[in-house]
């Protein structure tokens, strides 16, 4: 089985020269980021998710994790271990904020981290990745005694974060939740209600949980505008820091999934004995902006989880490439049979794994760019443009990527052949484990909605025609290499497409709603694979344009530009079709759907 190698190249080269971390290191809170010291941070993360996290992977999805009889979870075989040791490292903290003793570095450096960390074992990560969005939440919503009881130790990792929204009744439509909030004369709340689906809600990682729960107080208004947000810890926690009474939130079930075997999916009940023990975070009903600061946190996060899937699915099938041998390729020399790698239609499919692959990794990184800026950028105006961009940029990584993980994830299991679909590879895990990334932290139906209603009115479209504008802009500079000459016309193609898409959604979105609706899943295809290109031939322009004339310099623009090449003619070329599903409008689902309710 094919161990993962992080692609340090590749992170390095999106990392300096797609996003613009130096620029990032000028910021104030950021000026720690030397490029020497990041150098050493990504070389000495590569080695620790190489090293100590791959390798509990496979033990994750054959063992997973189990519920005992008294409601505690014992995680996969090598998971603690290893946890320990990423708290040890620090690992948890690097982008976290400093003043609760994080490392205080760009979130884009952070997301580079993760990457590793999500490529190593997808399931395991998703403990840091819902403690990172908890810690979020706390940072910008919760009270400062809050932040000093609970902050701290969730930063190191010592104690883990979980989400807990969903509910039997109430899962994309959050509003229809029913956990009940009481208050107590000394200020406490009491929860009553049972989530579902709560990953990692309990577990033998950490020695406290704090449990982030969506909750109705009495009287409250019905909808998302009557949710609170509390933090219910597992153990109650001490003035001074140290743990007290065990609380009344249980585990009372695990799931049994198709993949992430190892992430604990649990069904947690709180207060179901004493009612469990809760302080409201925020104002009382304003629940949906603390959980927003969670899930956006989160959605950029699962939308690396199509890149790093992806990545280890490559890996794999080319390793896989390199050593198979059947029939004979078109030129074979000799009698040998061929490897795969050198049959047209395997090399087609590996290339486009790598393209999609760099494209992806770029639109995320400049997403998370965009999150830095609007978090530390100097002015109102850069504040305001970051947070523009990255509201735009989110519901893209999240939908895009993990839709092309899935499809990614399947491509490696095609290379395999046979092989791929028995469960010996390894290769079946990757798919298995990708296709959750759709469905969770909103299903990437509710991205589509999320950027037609909300992200592309914008300043009346103003926003995306900006971000449109700079697309159509990398087109034109590139055009003047005629190496990127190709890549350059399919984008420069896709931006019109886009553009005119969005000008129809604009148009029609308050007087032909349902038809909006129904184009909105392909536009935010449109908008991402335009995104990414564009992402991608940047980072093709500035390889061209290195001043370094030797080799391996030279080497390099040329793999740049085939990337550039591959991903233009095989995805986005696709981008101007698109344009027919984005404005056909609902009539034939609308006849369909009701022949299909009345048959
Ligand atoms: C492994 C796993 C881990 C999870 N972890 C957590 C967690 O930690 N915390 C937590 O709170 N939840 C968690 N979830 C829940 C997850 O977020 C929900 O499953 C998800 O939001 C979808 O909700 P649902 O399952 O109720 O599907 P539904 O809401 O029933 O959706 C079914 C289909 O209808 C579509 N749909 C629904 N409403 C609309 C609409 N308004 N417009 C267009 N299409 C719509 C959806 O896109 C989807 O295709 C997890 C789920 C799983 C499986």
């Amino acid at each position: 089985m094919t161990q993962y190698k992080a692609p340090l190249d590749e992170i390095r080269f999106t990392l300096f020269e797609v996003a613009n971390l130096e620029a990032l290191g000028n910021l104030e809170g950021f000026q720690q980021t030397d490029p020497d010291l990041v150098d050493g941070l990504l070389a000495e993360a590569a080695r620790f998710f190489e090293q100590v996290v791959a390798p509990t992977n496979r033990d994750g999805d054959v063992v997973g994790s189990r519920r005992n009889d008294d409601g505690s979870v014992t995680t996969a075989p090598g998971f603690a271990k290893a946890y320990r040791q990423q708290v040890a490292a620090g690992w948890n903290g690097v982008a976290m904020p400093a003043q609760f003793g994080g490392g205080g570095f760009p979130w884009l450096l952070g997301l580079a981290v993760q990457e590793m960390l999500t490529s190593a074992n997808m399931a395991y990560s998703l403990c840091s990745l819902l403690t990172q969005a908890a810690i979020d939440a706390l940072a910008h919503h919760g009270s400062p005694q809050q932040q000093a009881i609970f902050l701290e130790k969730m930063v190191t990792g010592e104690w883990s974060g979980t989400m807990n929204l969903t509910e039997p009744h109430a899962g994309s439509d959050v509003g229809a939740l029913t956990t009940r909030a009481e208050p107590k004369a000394d200020g406490t709340w009491r929860i009553v209600g049972q989530k579902i689906f709560i990953t990692w809600g309990e577990h033998d990682l950490t020695e406290n949980i704090i449990h982030l729960v969506l909750a109705r107080t009495p009287d409250a208004p019905t909808g998302t505008r009557g949710i609170s947000l509390f933090v219910v810890p597992k153990y109650l926690v001490h003035t001074d820091g140290t743990l007290g009474e065990r609380n009344d939130v249980h585990c009372v079930s695990l799931e049994h999934k198709l993949g992430i075997h190892a992430s604990p999916t649990c069904v947690m009940s709180f207060g179901e004995r004493t009612g469990a023990v809760g302080y409201l975070v925020g104002e009382e009903n304003a629940g949906m902006v603390a959980m927003f600061t969670m899930m956006n946190n989160a959605r950029l996060s699962v939308g690396l989880e199509g890149v790093a899937l992806a990545e280890r699915a490559y890996q794999q099938a080319l390793d896989h490439a390199l050593q198979r041998r059947q029939g004979r390729a078109p030129d074979a020399l000799g009698a040998e049979p061929s490897l795969i790698i050198e049959h047209p239609d395997v090399a087609r499919m590996l290339m486009d794994m790598r393209a999609s692959i760099a494209a992806m990794r770029s639109l995320c990184y400049r997403n998370a760019e965009a999150l830095d800026w609007a978090a530390q950028g100097p002015d109102e105006a850069s504040r305001t443009r970051g947070a523009e961009r990255a509201a735009i940029l989110t519901p893209l990584s999240k939908a895009w990527c993990t839709d092309l993980g899935c499809e990614l994830t399947s491509t490696g299991i095609q290379i395999h052949g046979g092989m791929g679909y028995v469960e010996e590879t390894g290769a079946a895990q990757h798919f298995r484990d990708a296709r959750i990334a759709p469905i969770y932290e909103g299903t990437n139906g509710i991205q589509a909605l999320d950027l037609a209603s909300r992200k592309l009115p914008i300043r009346d479209g103003a926003a995306v025609a900006e971000l449109l504008a700079e697309i159509s802009c990398t087109a034109k500079t590139a055009a003047a290499n005629p190496n990127l000459k190709l890549a350059a016309s399919h984008l420069e193609a896709a931006a019109t497409a886009t553009a005119t898409a969005s000008e129809w959604l604009l148009e029609c979105f308050e007087s032909r709603r349902a038809d909006a609706l129904v184009g909105a899943h392909a536009y935010l295809e449109m908008l991402a694979l335009s995104t990414a290109g564009a992402a991608l031939l940047d980072g093709a322009v500035a390889a061209a344009s290195s001043s370094s004339a030797s080799v391996a310099a030279q080497d390099f623009a040329t793999d740049r530009a085939i990337l550039a090449r591959v991903f233009a003619v095989n995805r986005l070329a696709q981008v101007p079709a698109l344009l027919a599903a984005v404005t056909a409008g609902s009539v034939d689902m609308h006849i369909a759907r009701k022949r299909l309710l009345t048959h």
